[in-house]
């Protein structure tokens, strides 16, 4: 009996050991699979671990160290396209003008701060170009380059909402060759310059025409004169004092051209002494003071005690002289106050007459040169239209602001605020 029993009872505890062994084996690859699922999911979410160590697993260990040397490349590519777009991003940001990547089908796919800051929205990418530059040279230049394929450049105007003058330029962009991926659009914001060029168009035509009325005049009376006119004393003499008035005219006009363009040039550096301007005002008073007798119109000085003030001296004097000399030429009676007073925490020299005014709308004109509210009356006072412009950049040169207050019949009070 025991003889039969024994190798039963062997073979049931044979039976029992493999049992523990599979069961113990089976939950060890278990838990090297829930590990590398683990470990795996963590990957497939960027989340990098440290290694893997699975020690004497067996094909589970080479599938831990292929899962490692995955991670590690990943994390080196990661790293690398990081790197590559921040690289992109300060490219994109350092670049002055604005740039649109425009894909074929004409949707934008990157902006940079600057084009978002010119087109005035907070939001570029992915918004249809139509709907952010509607402008029809740009939009058939864009089909243009994308069916040529080859670089052009346009200049457009938009308005958005004031008005920018644009030099843009087209690029075709190809990710892999021969296959369009888009267009570059660079944009150089020419407002400045052409705000500049305008100027300088207009002040070349300005002063041309200031100086051919003078000069016109002159030639045509003293052809009149050569003609025979000499002869008639009587108007002889008319036609020389004409001339004379118009050569004053032409010399005030070449004197005040010369003082803004030696001012606009920088060529005239500031020589900043202490200046008394209470001395200033009076030296500036007597200067004037016969000018102002002859249209009934008196000088009165606003200024208590020492007024000492940082400035170009000879550059304040003209300044007030240009002021006095307008307060006369636009006044018929009445005084002209010459003086300082401290305003908004801050000391203001002011010229204040109670002359004929200014209407309000011409106000923010003043100071442009050749502009004159009433450019014959102008004339006929002997003004050049230069005098505000002058004094408008000796006040900028200083740094400080100039505020004119006026109301048309009320008088004007010109404001210079010294910082
Ligand atoms: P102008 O030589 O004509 O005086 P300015 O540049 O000095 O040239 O002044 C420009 C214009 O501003 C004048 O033509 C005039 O219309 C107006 N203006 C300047 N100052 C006064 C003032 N004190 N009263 C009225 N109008 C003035």
């Amino acid at each position: 009996m025991s003889g039969r029993l024994f190798p039963l009872i062997k073979s049931v505890l044979m039976f029992l050991a493999s049992g523990l062994v599979m069961t113990w084996k089976t939950n060890r690859i278990r838990q090297y699979m829930d590990r590398i699922i683990d470990y795996s999911g963590a990957l497939a979410h960027g989340i990098f671990r440290q290694k893997l160590y699975l020690k004497d697993a067996g094909e589970f260990t080479e599938l831990a160290n292929n899962l490692n040397n995955m991670s590690a490349e990943l994390k080196d590519n990661m790293e690398r396209v990081n790197k590559e777009s921040s690289r992109l991003d300060v490219i994109l940001k350092s670049i002055p003008d604005s740039m649109l990547l425009i894909n074929t089908a004409g949707v934008i796919k990157l902006a940079n701060k600057t084009a978002v800051h010119l087109f005035g929205l907070p939001q570029l990418y992915g918004k249809p170009f139509i709907e952010v530059i509607r402008n029809p040279d740009f939009v058939s230049l864009v089909e243009k380059v994308k069916n040529s394929r080859m670089p052009a450049s346009t200049e457009i105007t938009l308005d958005l909402p004031e008005e920018k003058y644009l030099f843009v330029k087209l690029s075709p962009l190809a990710y892999t060759v021969g296959d369009l991926s888009g267009v570059i659009a660079i944009f150089s914001d020419l407002t400045h310059l052409k705000k500049l060029e305008q100027i300088r168009k207009d002040f070349v035509a300005n002063a041309s025409h200031e100086l051919k009325t003078p000069v016109t005049a002159i030639k045509g009376f003293t052809e009149t004169l050569i003609d025979g006119a000499i002869e008639d004393k009587e108007n002889a003499t008319k036609f020389l004092y004409t001339i004379k008035n118009q050569s004053d005219r032409l010399n005030r006009l070449v004197e005040d051209l010369l003082v803004l363009s030696s001012i606009e040039l920088g060529e005239e550096k500031l020589n900043r002494t202490d200046v008394d301007l209470s001395i200033l005002i009076d030296k500036v008073m007597e200067t004037m003071v016969v000018k102002a007798a002859e249209k009934n119109l008196s000088l009165t000085k606003s200024v208590s005690g020492d007024k000492t003030i940082k400035a170009d001296m000879d550059k304040v004097e003209q300044v007030l002289l240009n002021l006095i000399d307008n307060a006369i030429k636009f006044s018929s009676s009445g005084v002209i106050d010459i003086g300082i007073m401290q305003e908004d925490g801050l000391t203001c020299l002011y010229v204040k007459d109670s002359g004929i005014g200014i209407p309000e709308q011409y106000i923010p004109r003043l100071g442009e040169r050749f502009f004159r509210v009433d450019t014959s009356r102008s004339r006929e006072l002997g003004g050049t239209g230069l005098g505000l412009a002058i004094v408008k950049h000796i006040v900028k040169a200083h740094g400080w602001n100039m505020k004119i207050e006026s109301e048309a019949g009320m008088g004007t009070t010109v404001k210079i605020f010294i910082s």
